[in-house]
């Protein structure tokens, strides 16, 4: 037995499935789960002493790499200075300078402890803002564990949405339109019919929960002039893009500007943190300034700030999303070279610092059902073995990859390396 199997039988006696997060229970790749105790740059060590090539950064906010030494340092100095006070602190303020300073769409910014926090308070703002009920997602995008957005399509674009999970009451799961990520045109045609009940689109910019697929030219423009015609919010949610796809996050990256942002992940350099901002006329309705309730114990807390704003400082150094696209892109076109050698169909796409790869015959994958319809047995069994290589990929096919500025061209040779001789045993 390892120390991870014999951990993981422990943690099932306590923790719902062992995890205290699904996707970790590796129920998409089969196995164990690694438990780990270290980290450092590129790298995680497990309770084994086994080292892994990181490609997830704990779900994306380690853009730095591990126990990046400039976190550890504002972290210990705010330790020194005090844990939290749930008062006001300058550090926040410095926070929400820098984020409206990188994302020029946010004019006033409110911090919270998740990204779900973020979605869902945005969700509400939208709402309260517009007076309307209805709000509008695409399929294969995931916003969170937010109750309105964990709501799946019905038969056709304009019926009701239905819970995707039990615990939702089918009667707020109806004001939920689920829409084809990437149509434009179905889009326009559920606007025509009742865009003036729609309070705001909430979509993913580039889709991330359905392994890297970016927005198809016009799409995200589309939505824009949708919203705009209609009185709608646009919301992006960008806790996955954030940051990564470019400093100005996918917004910047595609130059289209959004209503409402909900970030989280990079914001927050390893600690909890969300947030959610946009346009002052409707960030105004918020609490305390508006009638729109909003609030949190620890939203704003001085350690989270400090891990958090040094992250942002650290990655607005001139050439740092160009290294890390960089990167990417050597990961990507390994892994395209690998299973070229070995005769194995694979597409592989990305944005900045993030990258999916699917294995299929499509030479690129735009829409949901082409996510579905790849070969996910292939997936499993490649992502096992590059575990056994030493590189710890996303153990899901539906979730993107993310590179981090601790990654070396050694690591890169070697992922790719390992990669090379798992492609030809699949
Ligand atoms: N939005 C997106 C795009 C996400 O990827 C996630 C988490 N993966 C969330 C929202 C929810 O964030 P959290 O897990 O911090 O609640």
């Amino acid at each position: 037995m390892t120390q991870s199997e014999t951990l993981f039988k422990e943690a099932q006696k306590y923790i719902p499935g062992g995890v205290n997060s699904p996707v970790r229970a590796f129920k998409g790749v089969g196995g164990t789960p690694i438990f780990f105790k270290h980290a450092e740059g590129a790298y995680l060590y497990d309770e084994d002493n086994r080292r892994y090539v990181d490609f997830i950064g704990s779900w994306g906010p380690m853009i730095l790499g591990h126990s990046n030494k400039l976190i550890k340092d504002a972290l210990h100095a705010q330790v020194d200075l005090g844990i939290g006070y749930g008062a006001p602190t300058a550090i926040e303020t410095a926070m929400a300078k820098k984020v409206c300073e990188l994302v020029p769409s946010i004019e006033l910014v409110r911090m919270v402890n998740s990204g779900t926090e973020a979605t869902m308070s945005a969700v509400r703002l939208a709402r309260g803002y517009t007076g309307r009920d209805k709000i509008v997602k695409f399929e294969g995008c995931y916003h969170g564990h937010v109750d309105s957005l964990l709501v799946k399509a019905g038969s056709g674009a304009l019926t009701l949405g239905v819970p995707n999970s039990p615990g939702i009451p089918a009667s707020l799961a109806e004001h939920t339109l689920t829409l084809d990520f990437n149509d434009i045109d179905g889009v326009r045609k559920v606007f025509d019919e009742i865009g003036d009940q729609i309070a705001a689109i909430i979509v993913e910019p580039v889709a991330g929960n359905m392994n890297c697929v970016p927005p198809v030219p016009g799409f995200l423009e589309g939505l824009r002039d949708v919203c705009d015609q209609h009185g709608t919010v646009l919301i992006f949610d960008e806790v996955m893009t954030g940051f990564r796809v470019s400093l100005g996050g996918a917004q910047g990256f595609y130059g289209v500007k959004p209503d409402l942002t909900a970030l989280g992940k990079v914001l927050g350099g390893g600690l909890p943190v969300g947030a959610f901002g946009g346009k002052r006329e409707i960030m105004e309705h918020i609490s305390p300034l508006g009638p729109v309730y909003q609030a949190g114990t620890l939203s704003g807390n001085p350690l989270a700030m400090a891990a958090g704003l040094t992250t942002l400082n650290a990655i607005s150094e001139p050439g740092f999303h160009d290294r890390l696209t960089e990167k990417t892109n050597a990961v990507k076109d390994g892994f395209k070279q690998a299973a070229d050698e070995a005769g194995i169909p694979l597409t592989v796409q990305s944005a900045g610092g993030m990258f999916g790869f699917f294995f299929t015959d499509e030479p690129s994958v735009t829409r949901f059902d082409q996510v579905t319809a790849c070969n996910i047995e292939r997936f499993k069994a490649f992502f096992q073995g590059m575990l056994k290589e030493g590189v710890y990929l996303a153990p899901s096919a539906f979730e993107a990859g993310f590179t981090t500025a601790a990654l070396t061209d050694e690591d890169i040779e070697f992922t790719i390396n390992a990669a090379r001789k798992v492609m030809k045993t699949l």
